[in-house]
């Protein structure tokens, strides 16, 4: 009976293994011929980023969109990784890019100064050249309108890069690009070893901030991180705020700033300035 329920168990996660390797396939598949064909299905919206204390616009985060005819928006969890593995993470950044240098001109319009512009990079490209020429165009057409470039990467990546990754990382700083740690929380990253890396802004990731202010709320590890942060000078966003318990008990906590759907989803400039015009009425 164990054997028989043993093989069927097997076979029901052999099939569900075997769906989600072929949707895989398919996404991979959608991705390459995207990428060549409709590079127009790819976009990008901003989430705005507050100083929590005021209650100001402290920045913005660029995140990919991807909309498919056949499979509709698909989650840039689901595809970022995908273009990773199949050696195409350096056109999915080239057209963000392009997209980000497309709107800059228009964001600048009726948006404050001293912004800060953050972009996800994967930790592979860090050492790519062809990003670093991007990249330099972008990082001087942020600071033309006077806004202040900054690169995100996560913490588990960031663990794992080589000498001379982290060399480059060392030049964004000394160019003034900030270097934010994503998802901080979820890797392993000892203190001593968060010391010795170019980086200056913990982002604590929505896995914790969920725990605030709710039933059986557990701010402890938001306050260690905050201590952290606080030893070694850096500067802290909360992702993922959802609600105003969370807001507060965060700006109780001194984080500095944050993002989340309480205060406005990615959007598209022209939704953010409405938003930004709605707030300074
Ligand atoms: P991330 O960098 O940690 O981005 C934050 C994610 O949390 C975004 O999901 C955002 O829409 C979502 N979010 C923000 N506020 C809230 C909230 O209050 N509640 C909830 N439930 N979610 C919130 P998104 O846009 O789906 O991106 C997912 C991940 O995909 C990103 O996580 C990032 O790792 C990756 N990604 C997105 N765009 C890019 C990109 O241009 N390049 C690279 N390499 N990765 C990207
Ligand atoms: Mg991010
Ligand atoms: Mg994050
Ligand atoms: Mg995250």
């Amino acid at each position: 009976m164990a054997k028989m329920a043993g093989r069927a168990c097997h076979r029901m996660y052999s099939a569900a293994d075997t769906e989600e390797g072929h949707y895989k396939q398919r996404l991979s598949e959608a991705l390459v011929a995207s990428l060549k064909t409709a590079p127009h299905e790819f976009s990008v919206v901003y989430q705005p980023q507050y100083q929590l204390a005021t209650g100001e616009m402290a920045g913005l985060e660029a995140l990919l969109r991807w909309h498919h005819p056949e499979f509709g928006a698909v989650s840039p969890a689901d595809f970022v990784p995908v273009a990773e593995q199949r050696g195409h993470i350096h056109e999915l950044t080239e057209h963000l890019v392009r997209c980000i240098l497309a709107d800059l001109p228009k964001a600048a319009e009726g948006l404050p100064s001293g912004l800060r512009l953050a972009i996800n990079i994967s930790a592979r490209q860090i050492s790519d050249s062809r990003l670093q020429q991007l990249l330099d165009v972008l990082f001087a057409r942020i600071r033309q309108i006077c806004w202040l470039p900054e690169i995100e990467i996560t913490e588990t990546h960031l663990m794992h890069l080589s000498a001379e990754c982290l060399a480059r990382l060392r030049d964004f700083g000394d160019q003034g690009v900030s270097v934010a740690v994503d998802d901080f929380g979820t890797g392993y990253s000892s203190l001593a070893y968060l010391h010795t890396l170019p980086v200056h802004v913990l982002k604590i990731d929505r896995q914790f901030i969920k725990r605030l202010g709710g039933v059986g709320t557990d701010s402890r590890i938001v306050s260690a991180i905050l201590g952290i942060a606080d030893a070694l000078e850096l500067e802290v966003v909360a992702e993922g705020i959802e609600n105003g318990a969370q807001y507060r008990m965060l700006n109780d906590l001194k984080c500095h700033r944050g993002q989340g759907f309480l205060m406005a989803r990615p959007a598209t400039w022209d939704a953010i300035k409405l938003l930004f015009f709605d707030t300074c009425q």
